[in-house]
């Protein structure tokens, strides 16, 4: 356990061994001994291999198991999905649970990605991921397939919710922080899906055509944040092509970028159906091929997989031996990348302490983990007039409406979706916080799109929908305040396909306009993965809250909010469109001919935004709280910097309202001197700070090359140019509070 502990990250594995148990290693083949450095251990085992049983380890056993080896006791990756939580066993994963032989299992629903991209706080999703690390090992698990840390390049995107939004630094800084907590205990994280995975549309046919800039500096930096900084084991390599090749064939991603210049170490596992070829796939250092065995059989056999073009048993032995009696695969490869996953089942502690229900879930600290997290993870968007939050003493009667009130929503769907042991509903947390005094009246005012009208053989037709509106209104005429608990559902947010439209689905704007019509009091909960179109009531409603996929305690969490338990703190992670027309990627998405083009560049998110001055609906960086905080003090130095000496920023937040709340600063920096055109500011850093009302904290930030730097695809690096750079600081990308600047010396 020492030693897992100390060994969090590759960089530092063959120092630590010998601080392993107090074991006699004399007795042991090399490869057994604990004592011995992994390297040494990883060329012992390997000699000790035939060449079937290395080319036997290069794809799965199964859905979600690796190929053990009992002659040599080399154990097999049992791995579930993430990055959300655990995936349970049953329903979609019926694969994992036939595989298994398990009873279905449920573990701790956590909210989605971008809801966890929302808290802006770090030390919380280290502490999910250290949570989904210990249920892992609870469940005998070894490898999470998750953090999902692809951009949001278009918020059609299907899996928009799994990731960390539109900027690479934010999520660049909760992939370190995640993977970090998961490999702490001794699991492996897998960072997916490398690279330039952003839609749906035809993901295995695809081709993405990213310029170099826009890949080093929007897609590609979390992947070698996870890389260089949390020393990431695993690596899944996307469905897509990138420029023209597959990624699990694309040597110049997996050999030269993330073996060669960012050193990675550990091994690179395909994504499920991902791999196309046999030679070309193991030549690019793409080491492991999932799924495998008779379960990859008779699943690629189904026409529908084959219809969307998965490709997979690639990597069998029956098609990679032939390839080596050829010539076309050389001994020395196979040993390079069955070397790679055997490093990681030695580094990871596999190999010597084996995961076998060593851990807990469902605890009260998993519990109120959850709940910490889906509460922080809240955006106010607008309460005009102060209508929230809402005092529950004074409050005599409140209508909860909406298709997503009483159900718990608590993820989009596909491979990502956790199935929680128990979940609350918006509705139930707001009965719970309301107490027994205020009458709740709770009316669906409209069905969700695409699910089924209901048990009493009721019909969807026009006059149900008017029905069920008129209900609605009836339950708000005469409530003190409305909430209305709109969004998408996990049909129609989720992997596989991307969402049909930002519109709300069928029914729900008609529904608030005609509660708002009738109550002043009217609330808008969002509960969706990311942006939805408003403009048809945004004006009518005094007050919207974004709750994005909460996990399994969302009800309670929006409860805390709406009655102000919990002072909302998250911002967003990604901005918000007035329309879909604003949007980057709009014109060139989905792309035709199956290549899409990734024309606007580097120019995502908010940086598209600034540059074209577009006025997003909600900004990046955006969200309000119940009380109000003033920055001053700004600070920056030496005002003049030596190429390669850290820059300080240093200021002053004052809480000036009379509620404890808590205020992410964010920084950005802007380069006004480039030789080549750059955003007009960048997320450089950001910090979480709590304060009690009238307190002041002091904030630091030390800026280094990399917040300076641009990727130049003339010199093939980063560069930093000397001059005037802005530091720019505020509470969303546009409300800059303060702005100072400093110079880079020659
Ligand atoms: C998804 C991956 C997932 C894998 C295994 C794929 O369809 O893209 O994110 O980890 O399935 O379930």
């Amino acid at each position: 356990m020492i030693r897992r502990l100390l060994c969090l990250s590759l960089i530092c594995f063959p120092a630590v061994l010998n601080l392993g148990r107090a074991q006699s290693g004399s007795a042991l083949p090399p490869y057994k001994n604990p004592n011995l450095p992994v390297e040494q251990r990883v060329q012992d085992l390997l000699s000790r291999m035939t060449l079937q049983e290395k080319v036997a380890m290069l794809s799965g056993a199964d859905w979600m198991q690796s190929v053990p080896n009992e002659r040599l006791g080399i154990p097999s990756i049992k791995m579930a999905d993430g990055p959300i939580g655990i995936r349970s066993w049953d329903g979609p994963s019926s694969e994992t649970k036939k595989a298994e032989g398990e009873k279905k299992v449920a573990t701790t629903s956590f909210p989605a990605g971008v809801a966890m991209a929302a808290t802006w706080d770090t030390e919380l999703v280290r502490g999910e991921g250290q949570a989904i690390g210990q249920e892992m090992k609870a469940l005998g698990r070894d490898m999470i397939l998750g953090p999902t840390v692809n951009i949001n390049r278009t918020p059609l995107w299907g899996r928009n919710f799994e990731g960390y939004g539109e900027d690479p630094y934010l999520t660049s800084r909760l992939a370190v922080a995640y993977i970090k907590g998961v490999q702490s205990e001794g699991v492996i994280a897998t960072v997916k899906h490398f690279a330039a995975n952003n839609q749906e549309f035809e993901r295995h046919r695809i081709d993405a055509l990213v310029g170099e800039r826009a890949l080093q500096e929007i897609y590609f930096p979390a992947f070698k944040a996870a890389v260089q900084e949390a020393g990431v084991w695993s690596v899944m390599s996307a469905y897509n092509k990138l420029n023209g090749v597959y990624c699990a064939e694309d040597s110049a991603l997996l050999r030269d970028v993330l073996q060669k210049q960012w050193g990675f170490k550990g091994f690179v596992v395909s994504d499920w159906g991902s791999t196309y070829s046999t030679a070309a796939t193991v030549n690019a250092g793409m080491d492991l091929e999932m799924p495998g065995g008779d379960a990859m059989k008779n699943w690629i056999k189904e026409p529908a997989q084959q219809k969307v073009g998965n490709g997979a048993g690639w990597l069998v032995p029956e098609k990679v031996l032939p390839e080596i009696s050829v010539g076309k695969i050389s001994t020395s490869t196979i040993d390079e990348n069955v070397g790679r996953i055997l490093r990681i089942i030695f580094v990871s502690g596999q190999f010597d302490e084996p995961h076998t229900a060593i851990g807990e879930i469902d605890t009260p600290a998993q519990r109120s983990l959850a709940r910490k997290a889906a509460a922080e993870s809240i955006v106010l968007l607008k309460n005009a007039g102060d209508l929230l939050p809402l005092d529950a003493s004074k409050i005599q009667s409140l209508a909860v409406i909406g298709p997503n009130a009483a159900v718990a929503r608590t993820g989009g769907g596909g491979s990502s979706l956790v199935v929680p042991k128990y979940s609350v509903t918006p509705l139930q947390g707001i009965q719970a916080r309301a107490g027994q005094r205020v009458q709740i009246r709770y009316a669906p005012g409209a069905l969700m799109e695409g699910e089924d009208p209901g048990k009493n053989n009721e019909k969807d037709t026009p006059e149900a929908r008017a029905q069920l509106r008129n209900e609605a209104v009836k339950a708000a005429a005469n409530a003190d305040a409305a909430i209305i608990v709109v969004g998408r559902s996990s049909k129609l947010e989720s992997e596989d396909f991307d969402i049909k439209s930002l519109d709300l689905p069928a029914g729900q704007d008609d529904l608030i306009d005609a509660v708002a019509k009738v109550n002043r009091h009217t609330i808008v909960v969002i509960n969706a993965g990311g942006p939805v179109i408003m403009s048809n009531w945004i004006a009518q409603v005094p007050a919207i809250v974004d709750m994005w996929y909460g996990g399994q305690e969302g009800g309670n969490a929006i409860a805390d909010v709406l009655f102000g338990e919990v002072n909302p703190s998250g911002k967003l992670p990604v901005s918000f469109v007035k329309e879909w027309n604003d949007s980057p990627a709009y014109g060139h998405y989905p792309g035709e001919n199956l290549r899409v083009e990734y024309a606007e560049g580097i120019y995502v998110g908010y940086r598209y935004f600034d540059k074209k001055k577009v006025e997003p609906l909600f900004p990046f960086g955006y969200g309000l709280s119940y009380t109000k905080f003033d920055y001053s003090a700004l600070k920056i130095s030496p005002e003049e910097a030596s190429p390669g000496e850290p820059v300080k920023v240093s200021l002053q937040v004052r809480n000036i309202g009379s509620r404890a709340g808590a205020e992410v600063v964010e920084l950005y920096v802007h380069d006004g001197h480039s030789s080549v055109d750059r955003p007009v500011q960048e997320l450089k850093a950001f910090d979480r700070v709590s304060l009690a009302p009238g307190e002041s904290k002091d904030v630091q930030f030390t800026l280094d090359r990399s917040a300076l730097a641009f990727y130049s695809t003339a010199k093939k690096d980063w560069l930093v140019e000397p001059g005037r750079f802005d530091v720019l600081v505020g509470s969303s990308s546009r409300d800059i509070r303060m702005k100072s600047s400093f110079v880079l010396k020659l």
